[in-house]
Order: structure tokens, then C-alpha cells, then sequence
């Protein structure tokens, strides 16, 4: 097996990372700063943020102790030195690229249907993606995955709670991976919080090659400030830390995330109020003829297999309600993912269901 110096791309083991002056100063004595060519106006916001978000880090780290445990008892061994924070989880999944990937001559592998994201960063580094189809019940097979990966596969993307599909990948199948992938492997926990079984943090300490990916987006609430999250080990995030723009998370996304961390009992209380929305909107969706299937999900959002989908989002848009047409993607032919939203949101959506589905009874 490579080690991870041996993953990484010589160019960027070997480069210096651009010093900036917030950088090279780091103490809290000093009261006049005359060193970054700021503007002594209109603060706080004339001083460049913290390049390395240390305080958020903290309470992102403090958060995850508090919350993760594996099997009962393991607690999270991870600390900020294992974690990278960017302009949503997408700058992480480009660096991954970045930092690992020779133009051209390395490759990654991830399942299909999954995150649109992983294919348009392989891309645009010029490098190889190659999808392995997940089966007809979105499961992955392990052999496939690992028949699709060779000397240059470099990166292995998974997503647990899968996007589009909202099932978790088992813990025996990663394990697997983890244990005979010659690479980085990738688990994109985006919805993860949503979820009724633990996160594969818990396992960074073990494994030098897991990447774990979170966001802000989705159960925090926090799309519009842009934050995401990579845990790995200390070395990745090193690399990382080199090559990001010195200030890529901004002043006003530091103060928001740690307001909206302050508020963790909240966030709870509106999850559990999604997890519940979720299962009634499954009720209710099962009982529709025309959801000829509405798959097992645990994320914040149900793929639902319609007799036409197709033609069910266009009726939907019309009505000023729009999901997401997945009709076009791997294996979702007719499906359409509703997200949940509040309980007077999803009662619109029903009824927009119900309302289609009587105009083309009244068709036929
Ligand atoms: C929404 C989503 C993300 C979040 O991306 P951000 O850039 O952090 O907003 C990441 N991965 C998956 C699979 C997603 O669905």
C-alpha cells in the first residue's frame, strides 16, 4: 500500500505555501496592526479573517465530541489539526483533485448515480472519472468498485446517505473498501445528520487514507454562507492548507457558522422535525398510485419513482413548486428527490401531487 506521500503530487509536497502577513504574526499582545495594507476603518470587517478559522474549528470539533459516539462507546479521537474547512464541501472535493491527482494520468472512481460535484472537479483537473453503477436497489458493489480502480486511482468517492438516492452504504462494504483500496477514499457525509447510524469520523485515527466530507449546507441550515468540512488526517489537511487560497472561508461565514453552532439545541429540534416530516411525506407519497416507488431515504429528502415523472415536474413547476427531475440521471428514470420542508411546504406538494394525478385520470 502507498503511503500518503506517495499519493500526493510531487509538485505540491514540495511547494511553499504563499505566507500572508496574518500568517507570519500570530500572538494577541500586539494592539497596532500595520502589517497586511488594511484600511484602519470601518471594522471589524477591515481586517482579513483568520486563514486557518482556528476558533471555529474548535467549536466544530467540540460539536462533533459532543455528538458522535461509535458502537456506544467510542468517542470522536479527532482534533482541528484533522480538519479543513472551505468554500463548501466543494472546495474540498476540487482540492482532493489538486492535491493527489496528475493531470492526465491519474483517475478516480465513485458510484453512479451520486454528487454531481465529484465528476465536475475530476474534470475540470483533467482527470479521469470513472463511474461504477450502483445496483438496481442503489446498493454498491465492492468488487466492481475495486475492479474499476488501478495503479493511477488516486481517489474513491462514496456518499453516505447517498444524493440522489438517500440510503446509507453499509459498514461492511466501506469497511472492505477501506481495506483494499490502494488510495484515498472519499465518504461524502453531507446528510449524515439525518441519519440513524453514527459518522465514519470516529474512524480517522485508524485509517490515514479516509476522507470524510460535511457541510453546513444541509442539517445546519447554512447553504447561503458557504461552508464545508474535510476530516482526515493530519498530513491531507497540511496539503490542503498549502494549496487553498489563504483566506477562502470570509470573516461574515466565521461569525455566522459560530452563531449557528451556539444553537445546537435548535438545529436538533428542526432535524428531528425533518426526520419526522420525512416519514409522514412517505406515508402519504406511498399511498399515491402513481408513486410507483418511493425509496428507503436517510437524508432530507425521499427519490420517488412517479409513473411519469417527467411530466409530474413540469405540472409541479407550473404550479410554482419546484423539486428536483432526476428522470435523466443512472437508474432514476421517472424519479423525481423532494427535499422536505416545513409541514405546510410538503402539504403543497401532495396536493400538487394529487391534483396531477387527477388530470391524467381525467385523461384517460
Ligand atoms: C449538498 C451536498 C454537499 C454540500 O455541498 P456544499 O458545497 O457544502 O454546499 C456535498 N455533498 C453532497 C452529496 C451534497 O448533496
Amino acid at each position: 500500500m502507498r503511503s500518503l506521500k506517495e499519493l500526493a503530487r510531487p509538485n505540491v509536497r514540495a511547494l511553499k505555501a504563499y505566507s500572508s502577513a496574518r500568517d507570519e504574526y500570530k500572538g494577541c499582545e500586539a494592539h497596532v496592526f500595520l502589517d497586511a495594507n488594511e484600511s484602519p476603518y470601518n471594522s471589524p470587517l477591515n481586517r482579513y479573517p483568520d486563514p486557518l478559522q482556528e476558533e471555529l474549528k474548535t467549536m466544530i470539533v467540540d460539536n462533533r465530541h459532543r455528538n458522535y459516539i461509535w458502537k456506544d462507546s467510542d468517542r470522536v479521537q479527532v482534533s482541528s489539526k484533522n480538519l479543513f474547512l472551505g468554500n463548501g464541501s466543494d472546495e474540498a472535493i476540487d482540492l482532493l483533485f489538486r492535491a493527489f491527482c496528475e493531470p492526465r494520468i491519474d483517475n478516480a472512481v465513485a458510484i453512479d448515480p451520486s454528487y454531481g460535484m465529484y465528476q465536475v472537479c475530476a474534470e475540470t483537473n483533467d482527470i479521469e472519472y470513472r463511474k461504477v453503477s450502483l445496483t438496481e436497489h442503489f446498493e454498491i458493489d465492492v468488487d466492481a468498485l475495486l475492479a474499476a480502480t488501478d495503479g493511477h486511482t488516486k481517489l474513491l468517492f462514496l456518499c453516505s446517505p447517498n444524493n440522489p438516492t438517500g440510503n446509507l452504504i453499509d459498514v461492511d462494504k466501506v469497511e472492505r473498501i477501506l481495506a483494499n483500496f490502494d488510495g484515498l477514499l472519499i465518504v461524502d457525509e453531507a446528510y449524515v445528520d439525518f441519519a440513524n447510524k453514527p459518522s465514519w469520523l470516529t474512524r480517522i485515527p485508524q485509517h490515514d487514507k479516509l476522507v470524510v466530507l460535511q457541510t453546513m449546507s444541509k442539517a445546519w441550515a447554512c447553504a447561503g454562507i458557504r461552508l464545508g468540512m474535510a476530516w482526515a488526517n493530519d498530513y491531507i489537511i497540511q496539503l490542503f492548507n498549502k494549496i487553498k487560497y489563504p483566506y477562502n472561508v470570509n470573516k461574515l461565514t466565521q461569525e455566522a457558522a459560530k452563531n449557528r453552532l451556539m444553537k445546537e439545541e435548535l438545529v436538533h429540534s428542526e432535524v428531528q422535525q425533518i426526520i419526522e416530516e420525512r416519514e409522514s411525506m412517505r406515508i402519504c407519497l406511498e399511498a399515491l398510485p402513481i408513486a410507483i416507488c418511493v425509496y428507503p431515504s436517510q437524508a432530507n429528502f425521499l427519490l420517488v419513482k412517479f409513473q411519469d415523472g417527467d411530466a409530474l415536474y413540469h405540472y409541479l413547476v407550473q404550479a410554482g413548486i419546484i423539486v428536483r427531475n432526476r428522470n435523466t440521471v443512472h437508474r432514476c428514470a421517472g424519479c423525481l428527490r423532494l427535499t422536505i420542508g416545513t409541514k405546510a411546504e410538503n402539504e403543497e406538494l401532495i396536493k400538487g401531487i394529487e391534483s396531477f394525478a387527477q388530470e391524467v385520470e381525467q385523461l384517460v
